[in-house]
This record gives C-alpha cells, structure tokens and sequence, in this order.
C-alpha cells in the first residue's frame, strides 16, 4: 500500500509518500524557520501563505524522490489538527483536490498521533501496547497507547507546553528561534546543579506544569539584572532544562511501571533533547525499561509521521470526504 501524506499544521509544508506504513520513499520538508525567526515565533499569517507558495514544488519533489506517479498512491493521508487554522487548510485543501481529482480515498489524521507513529518509522518492531511521552511545541502528554489509533490519556500539562517553555526561556535570555535546540546546545557547557530551580511534581500525579518553572527561571533573571550580576547563561540553560527533564523522566517511568508497560517511546520536537534521551534512558535502565525515541528529523514536523499514522487509519477502514475540516484543538484519540 503506497500511501501519499501532507503535513501542514504549523510552520513545515511537508509531503511525503511510504510503503505499507513503515517504509519511507521520500519525506520532503520545507522549514520556515528562517522566515518566523525575525519575529521571535511562527506568524500565522506568514505561514499560511508561505505554504501556498511551497506546497506544489513539495509535491514534485517529493514524487519525484519516490519515483512515483500520484496515480501509483492508493490513499491520501492529511493532517486536519491541531494546528493553526489558515496552516491546516492549506495542506487539507490540497489533499482535497488530490483525492478528488484522482478518486483516491482521503483519511484524516491527528498530527499529534503522527508524533507517535513516527516511532514506528524508526523501529520497526514496535507495537501496541506501550507508554508514550509527548512532547512538543503545543503538548505535553503522558500516554497508553493501547493499539492503532487507540490512546488513552494519563495525564497533561496544565499551563505551558514542554516546547514552548523551552521557547519562552531562549527569547527571555534572547538566544533565538526556536529556543529548544539553542538551550540543549548551550547546557552541554553548563552545570545542571548551579541553580536550584523548581520541579513540579504535583501530588504525584500524571500531569504536568511548567509554567511555576518559567517565572522561576524570569525571576531569576531580572533578580541577577536588578543587581547587576553576571548571568551564566550556559548553567541557566543546564539548570532549567535539567528541570524540565527530570520532572517529564520521572513521571514517565512511574506510568509505565504503574501500569505495568516495560517500554516507552518519546515523541515530539521536545524528543531531539539530548538531556531527555540520556536521563530517561538511565531511568530506564534501573527499571527494565526500555526508551525508544526517533531519529531527529523524525521527530520535528514531517509528513512521513503524518503518513505512517495515517497508513493505520486507512486499515482500520478511516475514510473522510470532502466535508472534512480543520480542527485546530484536536484532541489525541478524538475523531
Ligand atoms: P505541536 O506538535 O504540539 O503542534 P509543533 O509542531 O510546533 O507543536 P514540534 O515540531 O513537535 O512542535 O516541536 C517543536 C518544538 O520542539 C519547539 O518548541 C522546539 O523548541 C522544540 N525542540 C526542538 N529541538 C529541541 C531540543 N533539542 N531540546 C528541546 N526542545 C527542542
Ligand atoms: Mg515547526
Ligand atoms: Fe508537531
């Protein structure tokens, strides 16, 4: 089964095409990193309209990567959420002519399932059951994901996003878009113990908060420029993220023992961290269980996760006409 998926959701217009699922042709992925980063974060706007301009030559690509015909797909696969509304009408618009116009069947997919699913790209022995960490710009979940296409949500951020604090934090100290890789850069110099930042834990439970760690880290800072004090950026950068990673490790692993799963995959642009990767693997270690996370370029948006998601729906029998829309607050296991 050739399956044809279009990515849109945010700042990345990517397409790409797989075979049975797992097995990526081409995944071509057009950033406007460049173009959001003088304005400190994506501009909606600006990215509908860039993935006007993009989307066409995307295709070609990567059809021509693949060396197939559109003819040779056998569905579409979309991401119609969450998102930003005028970026996921682009990409769903697109599919909607292409399924129209060749009679291909259309199937809609949750971008952040494609987070996931992009798990299975990489490991190829991967199956239902198993924990899943989400972390991304937009969310943070802790997750069971009982088969394809089935989850069941153990907990959540209450305030920011794992991302999006790492992106608050890099424009606070002025390092730049998008703050997660520039941060993870930065602390690889610093020292992890120099400040006392919070952790919270929250009763123990299966959700999480960062934004008690964000004002912290803001106080923190305006506290050492009231005093006129040095700011070591590097321990800054180690301390918050050492924060961060530690909160979303320890939880992770006490869901999956608690409900008895012996592995966990991460996923989202959150899921490049190194700190994340080397601290949860540790964890992992003493408990038996294992940590599975994709390769970079998986884990930031791609349509190759859109497609493999998307490769599941269709076999479970997920059909949608031309009356799908977005839905820009999708939820994980919603339809
Ligand atoms: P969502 O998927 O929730 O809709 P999104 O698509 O914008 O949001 P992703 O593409 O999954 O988010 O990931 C982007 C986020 O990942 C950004 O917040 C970025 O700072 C973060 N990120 C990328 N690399 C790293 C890293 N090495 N360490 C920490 N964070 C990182
Ligand atoms: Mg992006
Ligand atoms: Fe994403």
């Amino acid at each position: 089964i050739i399956t044809l998926s279009i990515e849109s959701s945010c700042d990345e217009t990517s397409i790409a095409v797989l075979k049975n699922g797992r097995e990526v042709l081409s995944n071509v992925v057009n950033t406007q990193i460049e173009l959001h980063k003088k304005f400190g974060g994506v501009v909606p706007e600006v990215a509908s309209r860039k993935h006007i301009e993009n989307i066409d030559e995307v295709l070609d690509e990567a059809l021509k990567q693949a060396n197939i015909t559109l003819n040779d797909a056998d569905h579409i696969a979309v991401t119609y959420g969450p998102g930003l509304a005028g970026a996921l009408l682009v990409g769903l618009s697109y599919a909607k002519a292409l399924a129209y116009t060749t009679g291909k069947p259309l199937v809609g997919v949750n971008h952040i399932e494609g987070h996931v699913s992009a798990n299975y790209i990489a490991h190829k022995d991967l199956k239902p059951p198993f924990i899943t960490l989400i972390v991304s710009g937009g969310h943070t979940h802790l997750v069971e994901v009982k088969n394809y296409g089935e989850y069941e949500i153990l907990g959540r951020t209450r305030d920011d996003a794992s991302g999006e604090a790492f992106d608050k934090i890099a424009r606070a100290m002025e390092l730049g878009y998008p703050g997660g890789p520039i941060i993870d850069k930065l602390a690889k110099q610093g020292n992890k113990n120099a400040i006392d930042f919070p952790r919270a834990y929250l009763d123990d439970g299966y959700d999480f908060s960062f934004s008690g760690l964000k004002s912290a880290v803001l106080n923190y800072l305006n506290a050492k420029k009231m005093k006129k004090e040095d700011i070591i950026v590097e321990d800054v950068c180690a301390s918050f993220q050492e924060a961060v990673v530690e909160v979303l490790s320890n939880k992770a692993i006490k869901a999956a023992m608690e409900k008895g799963y012996n592995t966990i995959a991460l996923a989202g642009g959150v899921a490049c961290n190194s700190a994340l990767r080397e601290k949860i693997t540790e964890l992992g270690k003493t408990k038996n269980i294992e940590i599975k996370y994709p390769p970079i370029d998986l884990c930031t948006d791609n349509a190759a996760m859109i497609g493999c998601a998307g490769y599941y729906n269709f076999i479970n029998g997920r059909r949608d006409d031309m009356s799908l829309n977005a839905v820009p607050n999708l939820r994980i296991g919603q339809r």
